[in-house]
């Protein structure tokens, strides 16, 4: 077991070796990542399935704030993502395969960015539209269909100044 995460990985001598890591990537890494409350937890396995097919899973957590779409005050939410790849060189080698692996693109010199993957692992697994557990919303459900926008007080119309000013003069 290795301690030290990597950033950037030969995924094949990795799963020849069966390297598998547990450890942080401190939050200040994960740059694409919007305001990330925690390191990221993460465990990562490379090895060869029973079809020699490379795999890497990926196994991460991490804490972090959003914003909520209903109330629109921050909340904390834990993110987790779990998910196995298997490298690739090119589209093609892609579709050949099966389901249960997503393809990840390897650079020119055969390495996978393990950290960039997790960003957009990370980013995916976001919801468009994050709102709050209905029971910490300040705003409930029956305010979003049935509300009505607040009428203003009459007493602020500027209008009335205005009026009050020609009646004067
Ligand atoms: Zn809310």
């Amino acid at each position: 077991m290795q301690n030290k995460l990597p950033l950037i990985i030969d995924p094949i001598k990795a799963a020849q070796k069966k390297l598998d890591y547990v450890g942080y990537y401190p939050m200040q890494s994960a740059t694409r990542v919007d305001s990330p409350k925690s390191d990221i937890e993460c465990s990562l396995s490379f090895y060869y399935d029973e079809q020699r097919l490379c795999v890497i899973a990926i196994d991460a957590k991490i804490t972090l704030e959003q914003i909520c779409q209903r109330c629109f005050k921050p909340f904390i939410t834990e993110v987790h993502v779990m998910n196995k790849f298997s490298p690739v060189k090119s589209d093609a080698q892609a579709e050949t395969l099966p389901e249960h692996y997503e393809p990840v693109l390897m650079n020119e010199f055969g390495e996978v960015d393990i950290l960039a993957l997790l960003e957009d692992e990370i980013i995916l697994s976001l919801p468009i539209a994050p709102v709050h557990d209905s029971k910490h919303c300040e705003v409930s459900e029956a305010d979003m269909v049935f509300g009505e926008i607040p009428t203003e007080n009459e007493k602020t119309n500027p209008f009335a100044i205005l009026v009050s000013l020609k009646n004067k003069g």
